[in-house]
């Protein structure tokens, strides 16, 4: 026995592709880390018709059905008139809803027009969904077999709503299949080779399923095990993580599901070193995404952008020698801009870049792409040249960043 679930995304700004779709992927998460089996995302315009269909049709597949978007107070917000139309009733006012708006406005200081009171009407028997972070309610209505759960859009109301009314709802139906995932991160091989090793942990129906999902480089082996309870499901994952690892050997690099940054701040952290960046190329983007990181101070020294010649000069004490002999993108420049940042900022480790991200730049020694890295220790510094197919700026920029990931994850990083 299996609960389905399938959501809805509404608005017109997603179909036309000025706004992505991220409530979904989301939702699904959530309601799947609770057991659901959700079978389909459905994307749709305000068009009454369209949304109409989309919306009976879900409710006729699915067991349970969440929707967002469209329940603002403007004629656009079609949701609450296209659930009113398929349950055959007009709209009621629902006086509470209404009580609780116009005091979220008026304790902001903001009027309350008329035409606010759309948002607190809701379709024939369905139950209000207080939203503690915004005006509209949401609601909870039987449709078909369906328990259709209508969110506001805005990803954090949405959130909240969906944490504090669907998800306890939906954690109590029966036949919810629990589900647990494992994911062991891979750096090294291709796709096709770590398929290939892994090759009978994939086959189709296995249960823990296996399977490989490559991004930005790095490919992550996920395991999903489905079990009577949350934690059988979690100690099968762990049995079939504990026969990977063996097959992995020096591949794997981390476990869990944390971003390339995350991970490097961990490994610093573990080994105790601390960190500084000099950035040409890249332009601060790794002190940016290091930044990002809580708890990365404890790590992280600080970072120059040096841009000119002149700064690498000044603010990371490059010999005019080198510059003049080698030019600006070069191994012993990028050396010396790595042993320059991590005296400057007292670090343990410091990393550079310098590198030619186009268009204009390149020649035919150094074409456009190619980029110079440095990563310098107590023990010493070493500097290598990777050539990156000249795809664009920013294409050239993000594969220069992932460079510095992979050295960080792969160097070692005892002072
Ligand atoms: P409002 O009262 O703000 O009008 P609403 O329920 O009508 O709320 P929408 O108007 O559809 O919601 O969306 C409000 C905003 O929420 C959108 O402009 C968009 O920024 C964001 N949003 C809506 N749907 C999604 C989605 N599926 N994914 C990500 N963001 C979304
Ligand atoms: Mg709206």
């Amino acid at each position: 026995m299996t609960v389905t679930a399938e959501i809805l995304a509404v608005g017109d700004e997603l179909v036309h592709g000025a706004l992505l779709d991220t409530n979904s992927k989301w939702i699904a998460g959530e309601l799947e880390a609770i057991g659901l089996v959700v079978r389909r995302f459905t994307v749709a315009g305000d068009d009454p018709e369209q949304l109409r269909i989309v919306f009976a049709e879900a409710c006729a597949r699915a067991d349970v059905v969440v929707a967002t978007g469209g329940l603002g107070p403007t004629l656009d917000d079609r949701t609450r008139d296209v659930v009113a139309g398929l349950l055959g009733g007009p709209l009621w006012f629902d006086e509470p809803s209404w009580d609780h708006l116009c005091g979220w406005l008026r304790q902001r200081g903001r009027p309350v027009p008329d035409s606010n009171r759309r948002q607190a009407m809701l379709p024939p028997g369905a139950v209000p969904l207080a939203n503690p972070v915004g005006t509209a309610p949401g609601f909870r209505v039987q449709a078909g077999l369906a328990q259709l759960f209508v969110l506001p859009g805005v990803p954090r109301e949405m959130q909240v709503m969906l944490q504090g009314h669907v998800l306890p709802f939906v954690a109590a139906m029966p036949g919810l299949t629990p589900t647990a995932q494992l994911c062991l991160r891979v750096l090294g091989p291709s796709e096709a080779l770590l398929g290939e090793r892994i090759e009978p942990f994939m086959a189709p129906g296995r249960n823990p399923a296996v399977g490989i999902t490559a991004s930005g480089g790095l490919l992550t082996v996920r395991i999903v095990a489905t079990a009577a309870t949350r934690a059988d499901a979690h100690s099968a994952c762990a049995a079939t993580a504990g026969e990977l690892r063996p097959l992995l050997g020096d591949w794997l690099f981390a476990e869990g599901t944390a971003e390339l940054p995350e991970i490097v701040v961990q490994r610093l952290a573990r080994a105790g070193a601390t960190l500084a960046v000099a950035e040409s190329c890249t332009g601060g983007t790794i002190a940016a995404r290091l930044v990002d990181i809580a708890g990365v101070s404890s790590v992280f020294r600080g970072g120059v952008v040096a841009y000119s010649n002149d700064s690498k000069r000044e603010l990371l004490g490059v010999p005019a020698a080198l510059l003049d002999t080698h030019g600006a993108v070069s191994e012993p420049v990028a050396a010396a801009m790595a042993q320059g940042a991590r005296e400057r900022f007292g670090a343990d480790v410091a990393i550079a870049t310098t590198g030619i991200a186009g268009p204009d730049g390149g020649s035919a020694q150094k074409p456009v792409g190619t980029v110079c890295f440095a990563l310098a220790r107590a023990a010493g510094v070493r500097a290598w040249t990777v050539r990156i197919p000249d795809l664009g700026r920013s294409f050239v920029r993000d594969r220069a960043v992932f460079e510095i990931w992979r050295a960080l994850l792969r160097e070692p990083l005892d002072a």
